[in-house]
């Protein structure tokens, strides 16, 4: 199956990077009745970037980070899941992970399946109106 080789490849990818911590993995929690039948979620997700005033001028402290060096950004990201999706499948998104050096790119973000609950449908009425549209 398709899935299964590219679940192998991100497995390899995220131990190859697990020190740096570029990487971001999250784990989004989801009912066996979304992973059935698909869903979408919304995701608060909290990434570093090398402050790029600091680069410039290293003398002086820095007010646009503190004199950390990086900034802690606050982003919403909407992740669309499939129908028929299993647990444990990964989702990943290129390039919007922490950046860890200047020198380096940008991590990778890395949404992990967890299904949990019942065959149950636990949708909210927006999110059944909001399948319909898709
Ligand atoms: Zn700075």
């Amino acid at each position: 199956m398709k899935n299964e080789y590219d679940l192998e490849e991100v497995f390899e990818y995220f131990f190859g990077d697990f020190k740096t911590s570029k990487n971001k993995i999250l784990t989004c929690k989801i009912t066996k009745y979304e992973g059935r039948y698909g869903c979408s979620k919304s995701f608060t997700v909290n990434t570093t970037t090398i402050c790029p005033r600091c680069k410039i001028d290293k003398s002086v402290k820095c007010k646009k980070c503190n004199g950390k060096g990086d900034i802690c950004k606050e982003r919403t990201i909407l992740i669309n899941i499939p129908p028929k999706t299993k647990n444990k499948t990964r989702f990943v998104f290129k390039g919007e992970g922490n950046q860890t050096s200047s020198e380096e790119e940008r991590g990778d973000l890395i949404i992990e399946i967890s299904i949990y609950g019942t065959n149950k449908d636990t949708r909210t009425p927006i999110e059944k109106v909001q399948q319909l549209l898709r």
